[in-house]
């Protein structure tokens, strides 16, 4: 019996029409990110209180890892919920 084998890597992934995201805090030209800022990290983290990935948000690497960390650090102060607080 012969395995038929599906070539995968001939699979061609289409982007067009896809516009490139810009970094909203390289934009603003933040070189820090402030943990007390809530209002502006919530906007990073879904309903589910998780933070939105970089693919996601379009953020640059850099201001990826200073927004995780500012969230992380508000969550441990009570600024930002872990959990959603409602639960039906
Ligand atoms: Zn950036």
């Amino acid at each position: 019996m012969r395995i038929q084998r599906t070539d995968s890597r001939r699979l061609k992934l289409s982007y067009t029409g896809q516009r490139r995201k810009i970094c909203r805090f390289c934009e603003n030209k933040a070189d820090y990110i402030d943990y007390k800022e809530d209002r502006l990290l919530r906007r990073f983290v879904n309903d589910r209180g998780k933070i939105i990935p970089r693919r996601v948000s379009g953020n640059c690497a850099k201001h990826q890892r200073q927004l995780t960390k500012a969230i992380k650090r508000a969550r441990q102060l009570g600024m930002i919920a872990y959990t959603p607080e409602v639960f039906d």
